[in-house]
């Protein structure tokens, strides 16, 4: 029999993405296009009009890059939720489309289960607690008894959200978790470089002084309203410099993330800790991560950045397992509908 490939659409947010993948678990496409804007957040329906206008283009360039035909393609996938209804909807009409047309099975996608799945194939690891820490999102999520339960989460906003709003108030435009990562770390090393003219002794780099945060962790949740204004009110004061909030909250934030990560390993007894979303990306939570992983023996993944952040590989992943968990049984075209506030924990989960 020939092996089954999946062609999946990612479009819950800012990221159209078509991913193409073997039921062996090999990628042979991940293409996307993003939603950007110059300032300001996310316009719904510039977002549909992204999303439509580029659909067509990346679909060509995930085939050939792919080198397989349209008829090739054994199931179409697509991201049913969570997300913005306009995202959504472009996706879920292109898939309709695209099965609908060439017969071809179809199945809807959790993305935030999507995220774990992938890490769980690139990586190997088996049994993962997963810090999932994007834009929209902050959970922590591991596999228990026929479902992803969510062991902690956000009471607010997502990180991702957090870290872009402060840097929208402190200049520094969108997408802003990469800017504050950037700022963060030039202060730090500025610090030691100044250190080390000083006394030319010091030879190890250290940590600045952390200016003072709200730190917001309650029981397994974390919350980072209260932290977003402190954080406006300090830098509208003028008495702190850009640089200086950057590494300060990310130490802060990073820390609760890490503290949450690490209280689920311990109640689940899992000892493996994966990382995804976009704000995994970032270098100083990765290391703060692998340095709680190392201290309580276990094992720490995070797949590459093109698979942290939203991707068409995790959904075309994740219909495979679907599919195949639920005897490959497809949906029926006029019932592949949307679903923007499913929750992680209501998606049962046929293939584990
Ligand atoms: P996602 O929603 O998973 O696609 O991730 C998008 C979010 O990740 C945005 O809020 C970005 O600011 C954030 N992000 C991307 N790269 C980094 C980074 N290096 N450090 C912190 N946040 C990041
Ligand atoms: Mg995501």
């Amino acid at each position: 029999m020939k092996e089954l490939i999946c062609l999946g659409i990612e479009t819950t947010a800012h990221t159209f993405g078509i991913g193409i993948v073997t039921e062996k678990g090999k990628v042979l496409a991940n293409c996307k296009k993003a939603y950007t804007t110059e300032k300001g957040g996310i316009i719904p329906y510039h977002l549909f009009e992204h999303h439509t206008n580029v659909a067509t283009e990346v679909l060509k360039d995930a085939l050939k890059i792919a080198g397989v035909k349209i008829d090739e393609i054994g199931l179409i996938s697509y991201s049913n939720a969570p997300g913005l209804g306009n995202a959504l909807r472009v996706g879920a009409f292109v898939a309709r489309y695209l099965a609908g047309k060439n017969k071809i099975p179809l199945v809807g996608v959790n993305h935030c289960i999507a995220h774990l799945e992938i890490g769980r194939l690139l990586t190997k690891a088996k049994d993962p607690v997963m810090l999932y820490a994007s834009g929209a999102n902050t959970q922590i999520i591991g596999y228990e008894a026929g479902k992803y339960r969510i062991f902690g989460e956000t009471l607010d906003i997502g990180v991702g959200n957090f870290l872009d709003s402060f840097a929208r108030h402190v200049g520094l435009g969108f997408p802003g978790g990469p800017k504050v990562e950037e700022l963060a770390k030039k202060y730090v090393s500025n610090y030691n470089n100044e250190n080390k003219s000083k006394n030319k002794n010091i030879k190890s780099s250290s940590q600045p002084p952390l200016i003072e945060l709200p730190y917001s962790v309650k029981g397994m949740d974390v919350a980072f309203g209260g932290l977003l204004t402190n954080l406006k009110q300090k830098f509208d004061s003028g008495r702190f410099s850009k640089e200086e909030l950057c590494y300060s909250v990310q130490e802060t934030v990073f820390a609760m993330l890490v503290e949450v990560s690490e209280r689920a390993m311990a109640h689940t007894g899992k000892n493996e800790l994966l990382l995804g979303g976009g704000v995994a990306c970032n270098k100083r939570l990765q290391e703060m991560c692998r340095r709680m992983c190392e201290e309580r023996g276990a094992k720490f993944f995070v797949p590459e950045n093109q698979f942290l952040i939203d991707n068409g590989a995790m959904i075309a992943w994740n219909g495979i397992l679907a599919f195949k968990g639920n005897g490959h049984k497809g949906i029926k075209i006029e019932n592949a509908d949307i679903k923007p506030y499913e929750r992680t924990d209501e998606v049962l989960v046929e293939w584990r």
